[in-house]
């Protein structure tokens, strides 16, 4: 067995060193470029969406390069992407790849037994004794933590700091050296390393950058391909950005939902607009637009696929935050015919929008 998995944001550290230390052979898939939309584009339904094609492009890239199991995060409600893994099997079945799909879903939608025959599945090529799958588990945890955690600092002090680039250089860095590691021990010392070297990062905390958080669809927030780079242009332009759903929330939010105490601040925030959860994260991303008001943010920015159903029925709420609270949203919209003009020529209107706004609050004190 040769496994592959989609990418997904910092999603991809953890899986290298969890299959390193049980020794399960696998091909990591390609960072997310033009060639996997290509190929994607050409092979999937028109109207699939965008990470869909992504995802498809990357698996073709992939299998071509030996792997033969593909494993995929499931469930994300009433939306498309519960028509991904038939779908994306049918496609790649009528290409004439003979591939064995393993969807980790979560416990509600497929009972815990079978959550732990998938699982199963997944470790049985693997020679480890149970305890130490459980400890590369555990330590692919704490790697996905450890660089979710890093990036959030470096996107926050990014603002704040006083060589314009250092902590989008450290990023970078650390994601390189990170997968150039083998195994979660050496993973977790380079992830050690690098957070401590934030730390030495010279900032100038009386500066008050512009902050953005950044709201919308998982896949397009996290995949830096499919949002443009957004989060490394911020960077550039000074600003510091956040985001909330991230691989490490993700893991948090799938084990505490059948006890109902998951993402509880966002539930709240989100109940006046949005009290149901109706598939993708729009729910998350109503309560984290009211939840970025509430904690200073100058602004948001909701990113979706063309076409994204639960998105758009967030699209449609955000004006009316947006209003009650004086608080700018932007929406941008991406698919396969972005192009980066346009979209550079729209995060730098709203950067600009919040910088004036920033000024006229400190001249007039609105
Ligand atoms: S959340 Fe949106 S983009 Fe993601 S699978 Fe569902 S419909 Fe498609």
């Amino acid at each position: 067995m040769k496994v592959t998995f989609p990418q997904l944001g910092n999603t991809c550290f953890a899986a290298k060193a969890i299959f390193d230390d049980i020794g399960i052979e696998y091909i990591l898939p390609p960072v997310s470029n033009k060639t996997c939309l290509e190929i994607g584009s050409k092979i999937s339904p028109e109207e699939m969406c965008f990470p869909f094609k992504i995802m498809m492009g990357a698996y073709i890239q992939s299998i071509e390069k030996g792997a033969d199991t593909i494993i995929l995060p499931g469930s994300c409600g009433p939306c498309r992407y519960g028509e991904y893994c038939e779908l994306q099997m049918n496609i790649l079945r009528k290409l004439g790849y003979n591939i064995k799909f393993i969807v980790i879903d979560t416990p509600g939608s497929i009972g815990k037994d079978e959550l732990l025959n998938r699982i199963a599945e997944v470790g049985k090529s693997s020679e480890k004794s149970r305890k130490q799958k459980m400890l590369a588990v555990l330590n692919g945890y704490k790697i996905i933590r450890l660089m979710d955690d890093i990036e959030r600092k470096t996107r926050m002090l990014s603002g704040y700091e006083m060589n314009r680039g250092e902590c989008k250089r450290i990023l970078r860095e650390c994601k390189k050296e990170a997968l150039n590691t083998f195994g979660s021990k050496e993973m977790i010392k380079v992830l050690m390393r690098y957070k401590e070297k934030l730390s030495s990062v010279k900032v100038n905390m009386c500066k008050k950058p512009v902050k953005i958080a950044i709201i919308g669809e998982i896949y397009t927030i996290l995949e830096p391909f499919s949002n443009q780079y957004i989060e490394d242009k911020l960077m550039d332009m000074g600003i510091s950005t956040q985001k909330t759903l991230t691989p490490s929330w993700w893991v948090k939010n799938t084990v505490l939902s059948p006890f109902k105490l998951n993402s509880i601040d966002i539930r709240r925030a989100s109940k006046k607009y949005l009290p149901l959860y109706i598939g993708g994260h729009s729910r998350e991303c109503v309560g984290e637009a009211v939840l970025a008001h509430k904690n200073g943010f100058d602004g948001a920015i909701q990113i979706l696929p063309m076409g994204c159903m639960p998105e758009i029925v967030s699209k449609s709420i955000l004006p009316t935050i947006s209003s009650d609270r004086n608080f700018p949203i932007m929406t941008l919209v991406v698919d396969e015919m972005t192009g980066d003009a346009g979209f550079d020529t729209r995060v730098e209107a709203f950067a600009d929008l919040l910088e004036r706004r920033r000024m006229k609050n400190v001249l007039y004190g609105y």
